[in-house]
């Protein structure tokens, strides 16, 4: 089944064409990225396998152009990858915000649309940019079946005490401010291959998931269910990241917007926009920058990079603790993909958990690998992640459910 993969962004459409034959058997045909959708210059980049990658500068006024773009790319003559739209068996689309509606992926309708636009107000950026590239579809590929796939819905198992803020319980209800978590498709992902890779039964172990990227959170996962995550309303909570704060003292907000003089909105911004390794370092948001500056001897950046493996190493405490133990560790993502430097400085930490960390398996960066030692207690890997594929399986299944 062919399926398109759609992450429509505020500004961008990133998207992968899939050919899915089972879970474990697909062809990737393309993936590739339009940008900058509304700005007076966008640019389209198209990777199809095979053949020589375009990119060029275009306007791309709005989404719907964006997507008639992808499409377009899709079958150009060139450098397309299918002869016309009508071999899209299937759209796939990511979402980033479907509260407590939604614990699975499912096909888009009405309804469907109507919660993701109420969910709009836990994720303004995304989550309006999401209903913009279900309608692009729909206008341009009518008969395609689309289904979308939930950030939050793998955590929905998560147990009323580590979901509720101890806020008067009005808010719950009234406006259903609660923890819902981000990330789930990646941590659904690797929890899964991360306990097969090592031999464990997904249905009877407790692991722990890293993703830790620009936007970074750690889950505890009880055979197969998350019990607790770290980002809550927003994906603001938890660690610290790239351009975000993470956990603060809820005052502190209210502080400096009455010491600085800024709206709700300027405060978010600074939040989400201003801070994390880019505020405390003033240098960048980007761990590499960070890890260069540090060599460099920036104590500011040895600041950021010490506060992130101590984050890390804090949530895994705790997870550990609220699972009563932990068989697996899983590192993914940009940073814990890549960065073997900061998984050493975690795992140095975890001798209280019988772990004994393979200095020499952790040289190996983006490769799914074993990192503990064969008689750690404690099994940790490097598993890399896949959102992308987790949307086209969860498609293919709905489609093919549906017929
Ligand atoms: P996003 O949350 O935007 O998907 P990623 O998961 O791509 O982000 O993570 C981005 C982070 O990963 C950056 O801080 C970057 O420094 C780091 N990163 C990505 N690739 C590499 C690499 N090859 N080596 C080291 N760090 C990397």
């Amino acid at each position: 089944m062919i399926i398109l993969v759609i992450n429509c962004g505020s500004s961008s459409i990133k998207y992968q064409l899939l050919d899915m034959k089972s879970d474990k058997v697909y062809d990737l045909l393309a993936k590739g990225l339009v940008e900058k959708i509304g700005l007076p210059m966008g640019g389209l980049t198209h990777k199809p396998t095979g053949k020589d990658p375009v990119s060029r500068e275009v306007v791309v006024p709005d989404h719907k152009v964006g997507m008639k773009m992808v499409l377009d790319e899709l079958v150009n003559p060139v450098s397309g990858v299918l002869k016309s739209f009508e071999d899209i068996e299937a759209v796939g689309h990511r979402v980033v915000q479907g509260a407590d509606f939604f614990s699975s992926s499912v096909l888009v309708n009405d309804d469907v649309i109507e919660k993701i636009r109420f969910c709009c107000d836990f994720a303004p950026l995304h989550n309006p940019a999401h209903i913009l590239g279900i309608q692009a579809v729909k206008e341009v590929l009518p008969s395609v079946p689309q289904a979308v796939t939930f950030d939050t819905a793998y955590h929905q198992t998560m147990p009323d005490y580590a979901y509720m803020y101890a806020l008067p319980y009005e808010y719950y209800e009234k406006y259903r401010v609660r923890r819902y978590g981000a990330h789930g498709t990646s941590h659904q992902y690797v929890a899964a291959k991360g306990a097969e890779f090592c031999g464990l039964d997904l249905n009877n172990s407790k692991i722990i998931t890293c993703h830790i990227g620009n936007g970074s959170s750690i889950s505890a996962v009880v055979n197969g269910k998350v019990v607790d995550t770290s980002m809550g309303f927003t994906p603001l909570e938890g660690m610290i990241m790239g351009t975000r704060c993470g956990n603060i003292d809820p005052n502190v907000v209210t502080y400096i917007m009455k010491k600085e003089g800024l709206t709700p909105d300027q405060m978010t911004d600074i939040m989400n926009k201003k801070s994390g390794f880019a505020g405390l370092s003033g240098i960048s948001s980007d761990a590499r920058d960070l890890d260069a500056a540090a060599n460099a001897g920036n104590e500011r950046a040895k600041l950021v990079l010490k506060k992130l493996a101590y984050d890390i190493i804090k949530l895994i405490g705790q997870y550990a603790a609220v699972m009563d133990g932990v068989d697996l560790i899983v590192f993914t993502a940009g940073i814990g993909e890549n960065n073997s430097r900061l998984r050493r400085r975690v795992c140095e930490n975890l001798s209280y958990l019988g772990l004994k960390f393979d200095f020499e398996a952790n040289a190996v960066t983006g490769k799914d690998t074993l990192l503990s030692c064969p008689d750690s207690k404690v099994k940790v890997a490097l598993i890399t992640t896949d959102e992308e594929l987790m949307i086209a399986r969860d498609t293919m299944h709905l489609v093919a459910d549906k017929d």
